[in-house]
């Protein structure tokens, strides 16, 4: 049934387009199946933006680096602040990784040049056999293959084999409810109010990337793109407010005028509301069909770990399967996968990005100024420093995983 060595990946957002990637770079053949076609592949709701230390070294290797880096923001600092009265608390520069990693720095670049760039090498390479338009249904699986049923461009249904099949489809996986794969976790109540502005904050004191802590009203603050200058602030918002009054041209200038008053109008560009989940699946494999990215964990925002962590998915599953099927590792390896990246979703991911949440927006004055202290303490001291720079660029994440047999 299965063409003998093929991998059918299904979705080409960062994830199945680095796995695609680095699988035909082993010599893999790839079907990639993407539901967006030509014509609307570059309309994308804006969404991860910043590029960890860890993840660019993996860009490297599949030479999408080099396609990136003339396009995004090298931001080698981030800061946290406070928000009454803008004061720095903390500031952390990832100089200090210069020894363990050769990206000493973030690269602020948006997911859509990443799955831009992504899909015009995957295009160009002779194994990765490219199919937007073409939406992924349903699949079955055997004791050697697996069959994906997808309507292709025509409205027709198709049918593709392989010998595995990886869901990078996004957090709502049809191959995850098909195995009757339970999401683990839960969902905030505040969602939270993303808003684009043509604005340059760092005459304020901001850099590149701000974590902004307060009890009303935490925020995070990124210099998104640019020049033109694009800065992105997000803030939480009352479950009850409804979405329509939320986006009101007036009630974002008004939030972002008590964020920080400037005198004059803020030239606002968009806008954008989203629901934060803190999931993992319980398992990342049923047989011969694999969970990676946000198929497989999803996580708030707060520390940009969901690209990064999915990506490094990506890179782990690519040289297991590739070992597979060139005949180097056992079916064992992709029990390994699981185990790795599991533990680094909840270990990791979700235990970071939730710290990160109550770190900002804690409201006893005690426990803030403690908080406040100690991230002064880290900041100031190489080794504590360097080691805190270590998780949150998840190069830690990466080193454990490894140690995990
Ligand atoms: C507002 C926001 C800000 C974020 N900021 C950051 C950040 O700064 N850093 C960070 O690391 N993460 C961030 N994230 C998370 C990040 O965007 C995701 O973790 C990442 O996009 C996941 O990549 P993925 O490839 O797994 O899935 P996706 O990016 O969701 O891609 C899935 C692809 O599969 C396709 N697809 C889906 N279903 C089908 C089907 N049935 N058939 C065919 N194709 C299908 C989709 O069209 C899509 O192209 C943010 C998320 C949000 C919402």
């Amino acid at each position: 049934m299965a063409q003998v060595n093929r991998v059918v990946v299904i979705g080409a957002g960062p994830v199945g387009l680095c796995l695609s990637l680095a699988l035909a770079q082993q010599d893999i053949p790839v079907s990639l199946i993407e539901a967006l076609g030509e014509d609307n592949f570059l309309e994308q709701v804006p969404r991860a933006g910043t590029n960890h230390p860890a993840t660019l070294e993996l860009f490297d290797r599949i030479g999408l680096y080099e396609r990136l880096e003339p396009r995004g923001i090298i931001a080698p600092l981030f800061h946290y602040r406070e928000r009454d009265g803008n004061r720095l608390i903390a500031e952390f520069d990832h100089a200090r990784l210069k020894d363990d990693t050769r990206f000493p720095y973030v690269l602020q670049c948006e997911r859509i040049k990443i799955v831009e760039e992504a899909l015009a090498l995957a295009r160009a390479h002779p194994l990765i056999d490219l199919r937007l338009s073409t939406t992924f249904v349903s699949f079955t699986q055997g004791a050697d293959g697996v069959t994906a049923t997808v309507t292709n461009p025509e409205g027709e249904t198709e049918t593709l084999t392989g010998a595995y099949l990886v869901s990078a489809e996004g957090a709502r996986s049809i191959v995850r409810k098909e195995l009757g794969i339970e999401f683990e976790g839960f969902t905030y109540a505040d969602r939270t109010l993303n808003i684009e502005v043509a604005y340059d904050f760092r005459r304020h004191g901001y850099t590149e990337r701000n974590y902004i802590s307060d009890p009303e009203e935490w925020s995070n603050l990124f210099h998104w793109k640019g020049p033109p200058d694009r800065w992105r602030v997000h803030f939480p918002t009352a479950p009850e407010e409804d979405e329509e009054g939320l986006r009101r041209p007036e009630a974002l200038q008004a939030r972002l005028q008590r964020f920080l008053p400037t005198g004059a109008a803020y030239d606002i560009v968009g806008s954008n509301l989203y629901t934060v989940h803190q999931r993992v699946a319980q398992k990342f494999r049923g047989g011969r069909a694999i969970l990676a990215g946000d198929a497989a964990h999803v996580n708030s925002p707060i520390g940009a770990m969901g690209m990064n962590s999915g990506v490094h998915d990506a890179f782990n599953l690519a040289d297991k399967l590739a070992g597979i099927l060139l005949g180097e590792l056992g079916e064992d390896a992709l029990d390994r996968y699981e185990r790795q990246r599991r533990h680094v979703a909840l270990q990791h991911t979700q235990a970071q990005t939730i710290r990160n949440k109550k770190l900002l927006a804690e409201k006893d004055p005690a426990v803030r100024a403690r908080n406040h202290d100690e991230l002064r303490r880290t900041a100031e001291d190489p080794k504590l420093a360097r080691a805190f720079l270590l998780r949150s660029s998840l190069i830690e994440s990466l080193r454990e995983a490894e140690r995990i047999a």
